[in-house]
């Protein structure tokens, strides 16, 4: 049984601010650390569940976050951020199973921690088919692209309530309440590491209950920008429209090609975001 999980921040147990998820910032390093501990969590599940290998794929921000030597030694790792398929690089047709460690609510999504959606500043919302999409549902699709069902989610109970709206079935480990987009109530680090290893222990052990996710075909990705600059750049790659001042989309019968377009549209929006100068 091969398992891929893919490992985000804002959803570990005890993070609540940008102050906690930003290399460089005052807490990054503390809270690195519990990332990396979560992680080491669902890998014990795996592999305590029979798992024969352990794909980690490190998906927030720098994507240089997990501390691999204190990883658990029998996992494999992808750490880098130049990587095509982003948050799900490391997955393939002959995984079993996908879980998203330390995931987090979309952009705009009640009061999630730290909501957002890919690129927190410059995304106003991303939409599949008119729906809304956070990180979950897109991630999702792509691995329903290769057949792979995602069996756990873990986070705040805001994203976990995504996760079982979006998915259905599948093992939503609440680590934390939101309180607010900057506050949470979070359990123990150890009480959530404990959880999240009972979870994916518990998800793996009824692999069968879980069918892949997937969107309608063809599928329309409407990207809603927080500036008009950057949906103007935007607007010259071939096949973009551009469908409100801020607003573009792309509609394809391959959603493997659309994932690829938006991790394109972020770069662009990552380089016209790079001006040093602001205006308030
Ligand atoms: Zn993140």
């Amino acid at each position: 049984m091969r398992v891929h999980i893919s490992v985000d921040m804002e959803g570990v147990s005890g993070v609540a601010d940008a102050a906690d998820t930003t290399l460089g910032a005052p807490h990054y390093e503390y809270c690195r650390r519990l990332m990396t501990a979560e992680c080491n969590a669902a890998v014990e599940g795996c592999f305590e569940a029979g798992a024969s290998e352990v794909i980690v794929n490190d998906s927030h921000g720098t994507m240089l976050n997990l501390l691999q030597e204190q990883l658990d030694p029998r996992v494999k790792v992808v750490r880098g951020r130049t990587k095509s398929l982003g948050m799900m690089q490391g997955l393939s047709r002959d995984c079993d199973a996908s879980m998203f460690v330390g995931y987090h609510a979309a952009a705009g999504h009640d009061d999630g921690v730290l909501n957002h959606t890919m690129r927190g500043r410059d995304v106003q919302g991303v939409f599949l088919n008119d729906e809304p999409a956070g990180e979950l549902r897109l991630n999702a699709a792509m691995a329903g692209t290769m057949g792979v069902p995602i069996v756990l989610v873990s986070g705040d109970d805001v994203v976990c309530g995504e996760a079982s709206d979006c998915l259905g079935n599948v093992e939503a480990v609440e680590v934390k309440r939101a309180i607010d987009k900057y506050t949470a109530l979070s359990l123990h680090p150890t009480r959530a590491q404990e959880a999240i290893r009972e979870g994916a222990r518990r998800a793996l052990g009824r692999l069968a209950d879980f069918t892949a996710y997937t969107v309608g075909s063809p599928t329309t990705l409407r990207v809603a920008w927080n500036s008009t600059s950057i949906a103007a750049l935007c607007e010259n790659i071939p096949g973009v429209k551009r469908v409100g001042s801020r607003e573009v989309e792309y509609t394809s019968a391959d959603y493997v090609e659309l994932y690829r377009l938006l991790r394109v549209m972020l770069s662009l929006a990552a380089s016209a975001a790079a001006a040093p100068y602001s205006y308030d």
